[in-house]
């Protein structure tokens, strides 16, 4: 049985996030580190409800509990790693609809538990192995804050007083979520700051907590209206972030995470990963600036453990999520914003002329609904012809771009993107590889 999908435990709040189904988990967290372990929430309205009853099974299993309230994944994974705790446990659905919650544990390095890690607690929540402690055993709860020793840590690898004699003026669209009482503050050290949507709120009443060009509008309209130099949104539990140049456009994650690739290895040189369903604009991209791309399957601790591997200079995913190795392997959307400002300051150019020199490539995706996706992945890859490569699904190159075809993990669903610089060979190529996967279903 498996508990843990690939973002943790995840689901709708009280039909698959139940108060039960927390107290078990604590008790198997706690039962597995034993010991010091932090944890944080973002906005959610079944937050209090989840963080109480992790507690409980936290501390009943002997676990000292050090609570952050509501801050951003990547503050808490920055505390686990730079101190003497054990493990973290953040509360969250990140870019969910407002109806899912879920718990991620973090290790005590501040990445994300290995899978490997997360069997054992899996083994012992379903055998319910627990290591209950004695009535004098019981671990105690102490409230902390770890906002400033985030902002601390994020703006001792950035050059401030170039930012600063910028004089940038930054939109902050914080989402309602755990954005709310870290980034304004962090991005309002080396800027000016105007906050969007600074009030945690678990209803999300503002705009839903995935920053897609829809969700943002108002960003972009305040962008434009205020003359800002560059607009940051975040998903709602800011370890991505995605955003807006000064003429109100917004820019896909794809052309932000090629420019920082690219800023990266012109500096230092080294490789950066990504996964294969990264458009190739940051291949281009980093290998005209002396760099080379590394591909992985699909999902940030993917990414992230194959960049500690091979000590990668930098890495990310076209959602807005960048990983800055000098600083900690995850996604973090508060360094990836101060990281933008050095990168405009330093370059002396607006965002709009940065993202211009980027490759366009145009992107389409479709799907094709099917019960049985790992059968028809089989006969698809004895028809495909050419060169191909296996990586996560099938990703099949063309004289102009390529097609990835992979099974979807939660739904009955077989997934196409098709990538080229030309939109009329993208949308042929997604119609042909839809028609063949129809065939074989
Ligand atoms: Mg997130």
């Amino acid at each position: 049985m498996r508990l843990f999908g690939t973002n943790g435990v995840r689901g709708v709040v009280n039909e698959d996030m139940t108060p039960e189904l927390a107290l078990r988990l604590g008790k198997a967290i706690g039962s597995y580190f034993n010991g010091n372990i932090v944890i944080a929430t973002d906005t959610r309205t079944a937050n209090e409800m989840l963080k109480n009853a992790v507690i409980s099974g936290l501390i009943a299993t002997g676990n000292n509990v050090f609570d952050a309230k509501i801050v951003p994944t990547p503050a808490l994974q920055y505390y686990v790693k730079n101190t003497e705790v054990d493990a973290g446990v953040m509360i969250t659905a990140s870019h969910n609809p407002p109806q899912f919650d879920g718990i991620k544990v973090i290790d005590k390095d501040g990445t994300e538990l290995a899978r490997s890690k997360e069997e054992e607690i899996e083994r012992i929540y379903f055998n319910k192995d627990f290591k209950i402690a004695s009535w004098n055993e019981i671990g105690k709860v102490y409230d902390i804050d770890v906002t400033d020793f985030y902002i601390e840590g994020v703006l001792d690898l950035i050059k401030k007083e170039e930012i600063k004699k910028h004089g940038f003026k930054v939109v902050v669209d914080c989402g309602n979520g755990a954005a709310c009482f870290t980034m304004p503050y962090l991005i309002g050290e080396i800027a000016t700051v105007v906050s969007l949507n600074a009030h945690p709120d678990g209803n999300f009443p503002a705009r839903q907590p995935e920053p897609t060009l829809d969700n943002i509008k108002d960003l972009i309209a305040a962008v434009k209206s205020m003359k800002a130099d560059i607009g940051i949104a975040f998903d709602g539990d800011a370890d991505r972030a995605i955003f807006v140049d000064e003429k109100g456009n917004f820019i896909h994650g794809d052309k932000s995470l090629a420019l920082m690739a690219g800023y990266k290895v012109e500096k230092k040189g080294g490789v950066v990963v990504t996964p294969v369903s990264t458009s190739s604009c940051v291949e281009e991209y980093v290998k005209s600036k002396g760099g080379s791309v590394v591909y992985t399957k699909v999902g940030s601790p993917i990414v992230a453990r194959k960049m500690i591997d091979i000590k990668a200079t930098f890495g990310g995913e076209e959602n807005g999520g960048l990983i800055f190795p000098e600083h900690q392997y995850c996604r973090d959307g508060g360094m990836a914003s101060v990281a933008m400002l050095e990168l405009m300051a330093l370059k002396e150019k607006n965002l709009s002329e940065l993202i211009s020199e980027i490759p366009d490539y145009k992107m389409v995706k479709t799907k094709v609904e099917c019960k049985e996706k790992e059968k028809v992945m089989e006969k698809l890859k004895k028809k495909v012809e050419g060169n191909a490569d296996y990586t996560d699904g099938i990703k099949i190159f063309f004289e102009n771009g390529w097609v990835l075809i992979r099974p979807s993990g939660t739904e009955p669903i077989i997934r196409i993107y098709s990538q080229s610089k030309d939109e009329r060979i993208a949308r042929e190529m997604a119609e042909k590889y839809k028609k063949m996967i129809k065939e074989i279903a």
